[in-house]
């Protein structure tokens, strides 16, 4: 089949295009899918480039967010991969387990940059006619991620949410689904350009971080009161801003660290606002699900940046390295 796979650690130039690649094969309990689309997300830059102390099988095909078809049945592959025996799993809180792994992440299990992929049986989604294929490539890693953080922190009516990054995946996903669960939007953008796309996303507020400070100006905003919560998927960077804008008794969400892992914290200020902090890897199946749903019911139409053939992967993530995209982008396998 047709893939794109790394056979070796490093910068985007590692992945090649093969024509060549080995199809999978449907082990006990796996269903192979074509798949159409696959969504493309900083855990497959994370991926390639590998993280220190913790190996994978090599070569390996990077791709969390697949969509295609199993048979008839047009399908998108929960990302998770869990024991199915613990506690945890048979909760139904599989992102807990000891095992949990994402197909086409860090794991042995190849992901979405090919035309097919083996995934377990358990882990398709059937997707309803109100929900197209573009739109379900988009949803299995940063939407999912943010629907776990807002549903976590209680985002709904009279709620105000600050969160970074207006343009990435999980800004873009924050954004409509806390107005469409009937909270407020604060956010920030880099440079004048991206805020007309921040406004029509439905921010109410949007703050250019390269011109103002996004502290003091979530204090104006909200009458010096802070944010109830805050989407925090940067890291170092923006940890202290995340504490200062919150407000007493507020609720901060963390999901990732693209600015990097070692944060300074305002210890004081943290227990004296007795701020909670939770944390989020990923989401669950049934969150997925559930997430489907609302997509499809309110209607959210998620932006896409590009759509990318699958032998242009490579200038796809070089791309989303270059943050030059506003929304997601695409490849189509
Ligand atoms: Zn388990």
């Amino acid at each position: 089949m047709k893939a794109v796979p790394f056979f070796e650690h490093g910068s985007a130039d590692v992945l090649q295009y093969r024509e060549d690649f080995p199809d999978p094969v449907a082990g006990k309990g796996s269903v192979i899918v074509d798949i159409e689309y696959c969504g493309v997300n900083h855990l497959d830059i994370w991926t390639r480039q590998g993280i220190a102390g913790k190996k994978i099988r090599l070569p390996h095909v990077c791709g969390c967010d697949i969509v295609g078809t199993v048979g008839e049945k047009r399908v998108m592959v929960y990302p998770g991969v869990s024991c199915g025996k613990c506690a945890y799993c048979r909760a139904g809180r599989e992102n807990l387990c000891s095992q949990f792994a994402i197909i086409g992440g860090m794991s042995d299990h190849d992901g979405g940059y090919a035309e097919m992929a083996a995934v377990p049986a358990k882990n398709i989604v059937r997707l309803p006619d109100s929900i197209k294929s573009k739109v379900a490539a988009t949803l299995g890693v940063s939407y999912l991620v943010a629907w776990n953080m807002l549903r976590t922190n209680g985002a709904g009516k009279g709620k105000t949410v600050l969160v970074y990054g207006a343009t990435s995946g999980v800004g873009m996903a924050t954004i409509q689904l806390t107005r469409a669960l009937g909270a407020e939007v604060i956010t920030t953008v880099s440079g004048r350009e991206k805020y007309e796309f921040a406004k029509k996303l439905g921010a109410r507020h949007v703050i250019d971080r390269t011109t103002q400070n996004i502290a003091e100006e979530t204090k104006k905003i909200t009458d010096d009161k802070g944010v109830d919560i805050v989407i925090d998927h940067v890291g170092a960077a923006t940890w202290p801003t995340s504490i200062s804008a919150l407000k007493q008794g507020g609720r901060m969400a963390v999901c990732g660290m693209t600015s990097g892992n070692d944060a300074i914290v305002p210890v004081r200020m943290f227990y004296s606002k007795q701020i909670t902090m939770t944390g989020a890897l990923l989401g669950t199946k049934a969150q997925l699900i559930e997430l489907v749903n609302f997509m499809g019911r309110k209607k959210i139409q998620p932006v896409i940046d590009s759509v990318f053939e699958l032998r242009d992967a490579k200038e796809a993530q070089k791309k989303m390295e270059a943050n030059s995209h506003a929304g997601k982008i695409l490849l189509r396998c």
